[in-house]
Parts: structure tokens; C-alpha cells; sequence
């Protein structure tokens, strides 16, 4: 079979280079616990290296450098290769949401001597994680005046953190007899935020405690939560995993593990004879919806103003060509064969932790229901790029046949007739407060998105 482990590969030099992308890495993971976070350290970072955003633009020409935001949720990062983008361009789509609780509209409420916030879960998350774990807050409140408040609470060591509770064993004899998906529901995920009372005798007085404190620290009303976008999150940083160092554990590898492989690849790329691209998106985790996910019209937006900044005779046929001859990856990681739950997975088409970057030609659920099944033909032309630059690559599905399923943005790239497949990084409890990946297979994705990029 042509699966190796990557590990064996590399000599003391390339180890070291492993290590340093890791670290680099886990800084990113560490400070990115949102879409809008993504968005500004990678803006940061572009910004650094010369990336001008494509607003400020008034023509284009081979080796620029340009990006563009949409809403402080997506971004996109080119490089202008030497073809004309009609050519078609070279594409890594990957997502910055990740499963969380995000805080209701009207959160703060006073229950029993606690001040407490209502919130709303966001993505496939197994809800009984999430308790007795500590949180953070991130995020931003909008005021009426259009100042934007950014939020994090919980990450510096002198911050106070957050949890939700869970009863305790002695009497958690009947609920204990509930099925896993049951034993914490959806409204029982609110989080603990106070006790001291205001003093005197006022009604919902730890409530007012609250709101007294939220008003001299940051300025909030009550109903500023109304436009509040703020997402519960675990604390702390990305951690090495093993006594070797050989993995990272973390919150939000799905997907900001290919996310970022993926915009590093752009930007250690260099110009190329297609234009690259690295497409950040939001939504995912619930479907690619709205304006700031994989299904909104923004990304064909930008490359139209791209393409017209190429063309003074723009028309939309032009958009359309760039569309259908481009090439991409939709950046996802997959589920990593785990000893502990043998049964779910069939062991000859499943991926391996440090076996490197993953393919899976089609993900979906029962009869492959929702998959883009990618082109043979595609898929040969993609392997071909992986052995010709020695990349550890393997292949994979989303568990055994009927056990369960998923989807990625592949299938809405693919809608614009473009060649699409879904190439990634195995991760293990996908989408736990805290996840599991392989620097191996960090490395090897970025140096697989490399040799996508310079030779699709
Ligand atoms: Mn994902
Ligand atoms: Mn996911």
C-alpha cells in the first residue's frame, strides 16, 4: 500500500522544520479562537510581508500581492501567478468557525443566588463535553454609536473564567440513565457568570452586581448583548501532545489546522504561473450559509474585481471561465483512525495520525447523500503533484458505510463547475472542547498545499 508513516521520513534537519511550523502553528491556534480573530492575525501577518487589500488597487500584475475581508469574517489571499486569471487559478478553501456556545440575544438572567448566561450551541457538538471544563468569552459587542467592542475574557492568567456545571455522581443516579445525546441538553448548557449581590435589598440583586460590574469595565449595557456576537470557547493555549511531542492538543483544529497550513502555503509559495489563493470562510459548522459562508456570492465578487482589474473589457463570461478552470482543495480535516473506537472505522479506508495529508474523493452520509464526489481524472493530477514532491499523502472516509457522515464546502466550490476535492488533516474527537492532530500531518498538508498550488 502507499501509506508510509511521515515520521520515518524525515532526517534531524526536516524534524526541525516540523517542529518550527508546529510552534508557529500552535501560536496562531492559541490566539484564534473565532472567524474574526482568524481574520485579523492573518491580515497582521499579510500586512507584514507586503499584501495590499485589493481595495486600494488600480491595476494588476503578475506577483502582486492582494487580499480582501468580507465582513471581518472572511479573507482572501492571493498571489498573482503570470497566466491570465481566466487561465483559472489554484485554490485552498478552508473554514475558521469551529463548534462552540455562542451567548444568546437576552443572555443574563438571575437564578438562585447566580447570576447565569443563557447561550445557544453552535455546530455539531457532543453537549456533554462541554461541562466542568473551564471557558473563555471572545468576541465582539456592537454599540449603537458603530463602535465595535472586541471581547476576550478567561485567557490571560489574571482573568476570571467560566464553566458549565454538572451534578455531581452522588446524585446523578437517574440521570445517569439517560442516552449520552440526552444527559446534557441544549438549555442545560448556560453558563455560570456571578454571586455577589448589589448590596441592599434590591430584587435580582447578583443580576445588577453584573450589570454594574459590566458597565464600569467595558461599557455595556444589557441591551448591547442584543448586537453581540460572543462565543464561549475553552481557555488556554494549544498544548504538545506525548511524551515524544509528536502531536498538538487543542481547541479548533477543525478547521484552523488546514486553515492555516493553507494560508501559509500561499504565502511560502511565492508567485507561480496560476494565481494562488487562500479562501478562509465562515459557517461551515452550520451548513456554509449567509453572506459570510462558502455558499454567498462574495468569493466570485472578489475575483470578479480581480479579473477586472486584469481586463478593462470585463464581462462575465470572463468570471465564469476563472471559475471553471480553477483547480482547489477544499481544505478539511478528516476523522483519524482512533484505537479506542475501532468499530466505527473500516481500517483500509480510513486516515492514520503521521501517515500526512488526507484525501477523501468524496465524504457524505449512507449512498455518499450530500458528497462531491470528486473527478478520477482530478484525483490523478493531485496524486501525481503528491509523489513527484514526496509528499506523505493517504486516503480516507468519514467512518464505515452507514455508521454516520459529514460534508465540507467541496460540493459548493464544486457547483461552479470547478475541480474540487477535499484534502486535509486527520484529527482525532473532532469537534471536543479539545482535539487531537499530527504535527506530522500539519507539515505535510503545508508542504502538499505547496506543491498543489506551484503545479496544478
Ligand atoms: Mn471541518
Ligand atoms: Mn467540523
Amino acid at each position: 500500500m502507499f501509506k508510509k508513516n511521515a515520521w520515518q521520513k524525515y532526517d534531524e534537519k526536516e524534524l526541525e522544520k516540523v517542529m518550527k511550523f508546529s510552534e508557529d502553528y500552535k501560536d496562531f491556534l492559541s490566539s484564534c479562537k473565532t472567524e474574526r480573530e482568524c481574520v485579523s492575525y492573518s491580515v497582521n501577518l499579510i500586512e507584514k510581508l507586503g499584501f495590499k487589500n485589493i481595495k486600494s488597487l488600480k491595476s494588476l500584475n503578475p506577483g502582486d500581492k492582494v487580499y480582501a475581508v468580507n465582513k471581518n469574517k472572511n479573507i482572501c489571499v492571493f498571489v498573482i501567478g503570470d497566466e491570465p486569471l481566466t487561465n483559472g487559478i489554484n485554490v485552498l478553501g478552508a473554514h475558521i468557525d469551529s463548534p462552540r456556545i455562542d451567548i444568546k440575544q437576552n443572555p443574563l438572567y438571575e437564578a438562585n443566588e447566580y447570576a447565569m448566561l443563557d447561550a445557544h450551541y453552535y455546530g455539531g457538538i457532543i453537549k456533554y463535553q462541554w461541562v466542568t471544563i473551564r471557558l473563555a468569552i471572545h468576541g465582539v459587542i456592537c454599540k449603537k454609536d458603530g463602535e465595535i467592542k472586541n471581547i476576550v475574557i478567561g485567557e490571560d492568567e489574571s482573568d476570571p473564567v467560566f464553566v458549565i456545571t454538572d451534578l455531581l455522581p452522588h446524585l446523578g443516579a437517574e440521570k445517569l440513565q439517560k442516552s449520552g445525546a440526552k444527559v446534557i441538553e441544549g438549555e442545560d448548557l448556560d453558563i455560570t457568570f456571578g454571586s455577589i449581590p448589589l448590596k441592599g435589598n434590591e430584587k435580582e440583586a447578583i443580576k445588577k452586581n453584573i450589570l454594574k460590574l459590566l458597565k464600569e469595565k467595558y461599557d455595556i449595557e444589557e441591551e448591547d448583548f442584543v448586537s453581540a456576537e460572543l462565543e464561549i470557547v475553552p481557555e488556554g493555549k494549544a498544548r504538545d501532545l506525548g511524551l515524544d511531542r509528536s502531536m498538538i492538543l487543542g481547541y479548533g483544529h477543525d478547521d484552523r489546522v488546514c486553515a492555516y497550513s493553507s494560508l501559509r502555503a500561499i504565502l511560502d509559495a511565492g508567485k507561480c504561473k496560476r494565481t494562488t489563493c487562500a479562501y478562509l470562510v465562515d459557517k461551515e459548522e452550520v451548513g456554509s450559509i449567509g453572506a459570510t459562508g462558502a455558499h454567498s456570492v462574495w468569493f466570485s465578487n472578489v475575483l470578479a474585481e480581480l479579473i477586472s482589474l486584469q481586463n478593462n473589457n470585463y464581462n462575465d463570461l470572463m468570471l465564469r471561465k476563472t471559475l471553471e478552470n480553477t483547480y482547489m482543495l477544499s481544505s478539511d480535516v478528516s476523522a483519524g483512525y482512533d484505537p479506542l473506537y475501532k468499530s466505527v472505522f473500516e481500517k483500509n479506508n480510513t486516515c492514520f495520525l503521521g501517515y500526512g495529508i488526507t484525501f477523501n474523493k468524496y465524504t457524505g452520509a449512507r449512498g455518499k447523500s450530500g458528497c462531491n464526489d470528486a473527478m478520477p481524472e482530478y484525483m490523478a493530477k493531485v496524486r501525481k503533484i503528491m509523489d513527484d514532491n514526496n509528499i506523505n499523502y493517504q486516503t480516507s472516509e468519514l467512518g464505515k458505510v452507514d455508521v454516520g457522515g459529514g460534508g465540507t464546502i467541496a460540493y459548493i466550490m464544486g457547483n461552479y463547475n470547478m475541480n474540487v476535492i477535499d484534502a486535509g488533516v486527520p484529527v482525532l474527537s473532532m469537534h471536543a472542547p479539545q482535539e487531537v492532530i499530527s504535527k506530522a500531518d500539519l507539515y505535510e498538508a503545508y508542504l502538499g498545499y505547496i506543491a498543489f498550488v506551484k503545479n496544478a
